[in-house]
């Protein structure tokens, strides 16, 4: 028997602790990787810097067949969002992407393909940034400044990536998987914490500028798999939640604004 063998007879701990710290490692890995607030592999933007701002964000569009209806909803309310955007998509409908920046809202980069990027090699991550890049700059004349990976994954070369090309990268505090094929009435109470958070900062009567701690709320008004994807309970959802928003004092606003002066 070896002398390391004959150790770890003695010790079951020198066995153990391998795996131990493999598992905590791996633990920490996805953690880092995929919870919306973490910021082990870079720092992002999770919350505006007011409980009365909220910011209003979509994925995986442009998408014909709801954005815009989308816009039409949002400027009922004088509603301001971000529209994180798919390159490809970009490259088939610039006029609607021209669109969405006329009526106020801002553009981000969520890459060409909506790959798992956690998956993805430092070089391939940034073809996918480039290519979403250069897919809005030529539709708008310039680049946008936002960025949120897909599913909100990362690793240690994503957010690097982004800041090359100017980005801040984008997450959120709440996802109601608006994604699901499931009613209206499904969705809709899940996007109650927002009204539960807005109702507690006014009856505490706290600053409302204090702490960034607004919403930032992820929805899509795309589907990453094809063009033109249902999302009509997205917009039912809003169609709900907008007026109530609204009376609550919340305000709805781009990322941009999010993070700039708060709001008295
Ligand atoms: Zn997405």
């Amino acid at each position: 028997m070896s002398r390391r063998a004959k150790m770890r007879d003695m010790n079951p701990w020198l066995v153990a602790l391998p795996a131990v710290v493999t598992t905590t490692a791996a633990g920490l890995a996805a953690y880092g990787a995929a919870y919306p607030r973490a910021q082990l592999f870079g720092k992002t933007i999770c919350r505006t810097n007011s409980r009365r701002k909220l910011a209003i964000t979509f994925d995986d569009g442009p998408n014909p067949a709801i954005t815009p209806r989308l816009l039409d909803l949002l400027d009922r309310y004088n509603a301001k969002a971000t529209f994180f955007l798919i390159g490809r998509y970009v490259r088939e409908c610039p006029e609607l992407v021209q669109e969405t920046v006329a009526r106020g809202h801002l553009i981000g980069n969520h890459t060409e393909t909506h790959p798992n990027l956690f998956r993805l090699t430092p070089r391939e991550i940034r073809i996918e940034l480039r290519l979403c890049h250069g897919a809005i700059s030529n539709a708008l004349g310039s680049p946008p400044s936002w960025f949120r990976p897909p599913f909100g994954m990362r690793n240690p070369w994503v957010i690097p990536a982004a800041r090359e090309l100017g980005y801040r990268t984008v997450m959120w505090t709440l996802i109601p998987c608006d994604w699901q094929e499931k009613p209206a009435e499904w969705l809709i109470p899940r996007l109650q914490p927002i009204a539960d958070r807005a109702q507690r900062s006014v009856g505490s009567g706290s600053n409302p500028a204090v702490a960034g701690t607004g919403d930032v709320l992820c929805l899509h008004d795309g589907a990453h798999r094809q063009l033109n994807g249902d999302r009509f309970r997205t917009l039912a959802a809003l169609e709900h939640w907008l007026p109530r928003w609204r009376d609550l004092g919340l305000e709805f606003v781009t990322i941009q604004e999010a993070v700039s002066t708060p709001a008295p």
